[in-house]
């Protein structure tokens, strides 16, 4: 059977509030269905892999600093692998880093890859708390997505784009503009922690089972028990009031 390989940047930078409890939720979905999965960590200096998905974490500016000129080296090749069926997943820091650009808190503007059309500045005050998104990923098919957000940055999408879902409780990518994250073909970018998978089985499936499919819809996948992921979405929303 076909497996997954994901491209792991920076995973001793980008790694706030467990993010990476992401990839252990992709690893033991594939694995309860016997799907190979393998992940290649990708750090400064290193080369970029050939990898199904590529993950970033959330980092502190400090850290997005330390890691942002460095990923601009494979903005190229990036955008490749993604025009030839590769997905990407990135939370919170590396989500900005996708974008133009992003100015920190502090003032200091880092270079992003310009992957998507979307730029970031830091405001004066953070955007803390539990956070409900209503999404549709796929056209008729509406799914809520639950987690915890805290960032001080403020993104603004392209015209055209695309948010990853509609805020139903919480701030989103400004507070202001009603939309949260982007998604544009295989690139999920999101503010969403928690971490983000756990609480949301039903976003890893997507993103399994189209890099099962190098890039397309492909076949569903064994569904599994996921009774107390579930329970803890419904908890999670109970929390955030929606
Ligand atoms: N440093 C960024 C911000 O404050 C991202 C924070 C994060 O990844 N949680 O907006």
């Amino acid at each position: 059977m076909s497996g997954i390989t994901i491209g792991h940047l920076y995973p001793e930078h980008l790694n706030i509030y467990a993010d990476r409890g992401n990839i252990a939720v992709l690893d033991r979905r594939c694995a309860w269905r016997g799907i190979p999965f393998e992940v290649v960590a990708v750090d400064v200096g290193d080369p970029l892999p050939r990898a199904d998905l590529y993950y970033l974490g959330g980092g502190q500016d400090r850290d997005q600093m330390l890691i942002a000129g460095d990923l601009v080296r494979h903005a190229a090749d990036l955008a490749s692998a993604v025009a030839d069926g590769a997905g990407v997943l990135a939370v919170c820091g590396g989500y900005q880093l996708l974008g133009h650009s992003y100015r920190g808190h502090q003032g200091a503007e880092m270079p992003g890859i310009g992957l998507v059309d979307l730029v970031t500045e830091a405001g004066s005050t953070r955007m803390i708390g539990n956070i409900v998104l209503e999404c549709e990923l796929d056209a008729g098919d509406r799914r809520r997505l639950v987690g915890f957000e805290n960032h001080a940055g403020r993104t603004t999408l392209g015209a055209g784009l695309t948010p990853l879902g509609r805020v139903l409780s919480g701030h989103g990518n400004n507070g202001s503009d009603g939309g949260e994250g982007v998604h544009a073909g295989g690139i999920i970018g999101t503010y969403v922690h928690g971490p983000l998978l756990p609480k949301n089985p039903w976003l890893a499936d997507w993103l399994i089972r189209r890099a099962l499919a190098g890039g397309g819809s492909g076949e569903p996948l064994e569904p599994l028990d996921d009774a107390l992921e579930l329970e803890a979405g419904r908890v999670a929303q109970a929390i955030a009031g929606a």
